[in-house]
Order: C-alpha cells, then structure tokens, then sequence
C-alpha cells in the first residue's frame, strides 16, 4: 500500500507560516478579517461555515459572517455586498455559491475588489489563474490539491496528469495550476468517450467529479499518486470522494484519503489568502 497524503499535515505545515504572517500583522496593529457572505442557510454551506470559523481561530483570523435572507432583493443584496467590499476592517470577502436563482451573481464578481476575492470570483483573478500569473487569489480547492502535491514533493513536471472534472472552481483552474508546474494535463469530462484509458495512462489523478467511488483500482496504474478532491455521501450515508479508497490504495504509490484529505486544506488556503491580501491592502 503507498503513502496516505493527510490534509493535517500539510495543514499544520501551512498553519506555521500563516500564523507568522498574522503575528506580523497584529505588531502593525493590523487584524486580518474574512467576511463570508451567506444567502439563506443551506446545510452545506453551514458546514463549510463551522469549518472555516475553526480555521480561522487557529490562526488568529477574525471570521464574521453577512447573513441575508434568501428573499433578498438584487438591489438589497448588491447595497450588502457593497458595504462589506467598501469596509476597509475587511480583507477578505468569500460568498456563497450558488445564489439563489433571483439573484445575479454576476453582477457581484464585477464588484469585488479583486484583492479582497480570496476564493476567485472576481473576472481579474480568473485571468489571472488562466494567464499564469500567480499574483492573485486562485480557487482555494484547487490550490489545495497543489499545495498537497507540493507539500508530500510530488513532481510534476513533464508528468503525465490527469484531471476527471472542468467546473471552474476545481477541474479546470486546477488544470491551468498544474500546466504552470509544466505538468501534461488530460481533462475529463462526462463526455469523455475512454476515461478509464485516460485514467490509466497517468501517473498522477486529480478527481474532481462528484461521484462516490468512480476511480476504481482496474483505472489506475501501479505507482500513481492520486488526488481525491470528491465530497460525496455513498449509499450507506458515509462521505466518501471519488476514488475507490481500499481498492486504489493498494497501487497508488501515494492516495489523499476522503474525510481527511484535501478538503481541509481548502480552508488553510483561505486563511493564507486573507494574510495576502490583508498584507497587500496594509502597503
Ligand atoms: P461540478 O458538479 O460543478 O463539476 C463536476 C465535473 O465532473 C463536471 O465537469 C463533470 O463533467 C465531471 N463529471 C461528473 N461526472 C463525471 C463522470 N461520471 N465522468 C467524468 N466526468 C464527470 O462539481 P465541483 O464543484 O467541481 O465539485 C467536484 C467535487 O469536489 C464534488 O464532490 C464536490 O463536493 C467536491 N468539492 C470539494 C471541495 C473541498 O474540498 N473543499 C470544494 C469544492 C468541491
């Protein structure tokens, strides 16, 4: 069995730096703040909440949260908004997506100061990702898996890797991330004709589908490493991602495990980037 790549350790790797960069901050008298801004009170972004507040504390963020009623009007919501993106005791600023279909979100990622888009909303810091110019805030799971990748030295290089997935917050930036490290990006999709072949010839799989369990060990390669990025919930009710851990495991060279993964790591990712742009916003 190969190496299991654990989203603790690559999150007490990061929790190291970030905590240096606030300790930093705080001696200018500067307080890094996040403000997530929440339509309604969907249970996933509740849970998403609870993680991100706990991160966030562990280093010495303030998190505040702009709860707004799912009836909200575009006209309320983009004053809300406004007033979040225009408080200067704001750094950060992440929303919820997706917004209830009367509202338009594309009006807000117009808006957002792209220094304060610290998960990637903003049409700047989307070039930015897909022009190779890391100077601004890329998707924060996508960063994730690189910083997991980079943390357990997985070289990319000339490497043969593979992405099952093309949403704009995973598959795709992290394809964009991953030509960057001059990797040799396949992407999957659902209408990929030979995905298991495209699977096979890998030696690294990124899984990004949203599908419990797709990634079956006939898929993978002996000696690959496997990114499993999926945060689904399997028949038995018991959250599992894409890849078929017990059978994969067994010829992965290394695998990242779902819970206990990359998922976590997406909030040390936000945490890092509020440091950024809180540091930013202070010159
Ligand atoms: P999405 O539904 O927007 O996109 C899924 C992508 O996978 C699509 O591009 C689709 O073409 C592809 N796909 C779906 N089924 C497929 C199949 N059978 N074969 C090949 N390709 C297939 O999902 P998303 O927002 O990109 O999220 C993907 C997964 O990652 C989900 O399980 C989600 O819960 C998880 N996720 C985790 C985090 C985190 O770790 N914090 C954050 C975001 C998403």
């Amino acid at each position: 069995a190969g190496m299991i790549m654990k989203g603790a350790e690559v999150i007490a790797a990061m929790k190291e730096k970030i905590l240096q960069d606030v300790t930093e901050l705080k001696t200018q008298g500067i307080e890094p703040v996040i403000n997530i801004i929440r339509v309604g009170a969907r249970p996933d972004d509740l849970a998403y909440e609870r993680g991100a507040r706990k991160r966030m504390e562990s280093v010495g963020i303030r998190m505040d949260v702009t709860e707004l009623p799912e009836d909200i009007s575009q006209k309320d919501f983009a004053d809300a908004f406004r007033s979040v993106n225009d408080n200067p005791d704001v750094h950060g600023i992440m929303l919820f997506r997706p917004l209830p279909p009367t509202l338009d979100e594309e009006e807000i990622a117009g808006m957002i100061n792209p220094i304060k888009d610290v998960d990637c909303m903003s049409p700047v810091n989307i070039a930015k990702v897909f022009g190779g110019d890391s100077d601004g805030h890329a998707p924060c799971t996508a960063e994730a898996v690189m910083e997991m990748l980079d943390f357990y030295g997985i070289e990319l290089s000339g490497k043969r890797v593979t992405v099952v997935g093309r949403s704009m917050v995973v598959g795709k930036p992290l394809a964009m991330m991953l030509l960057k490290k001059n990797a040799t990006v396949t992407m999957c999709h659902t209408r990929t004709k030979d995905l298991p072949g495209a699977c096979r010839q890998a030696e690294v799989i990124a899984a990004a589908a949203g599908r419990a369990g797709m990634i079956t060990a006939d898929m993978v390669s002996e000696g690959a490493v496997v990114a499993d990025v999926g945060i689904n919930v399997n028949e038995a009710g018991k959250l599992c991602g894409d890849v078929d851990f017990s059978g994969v495991s067994k010829k992965a060279a290394a695998i990242s495990p779902v819970p206990g993964g990359v998922g976590g790591v997406t909030t040390s990712v936000l945490a890092a980037h509020v440091v950024r742009a809180a540091q930013i916003l202070a010159k």
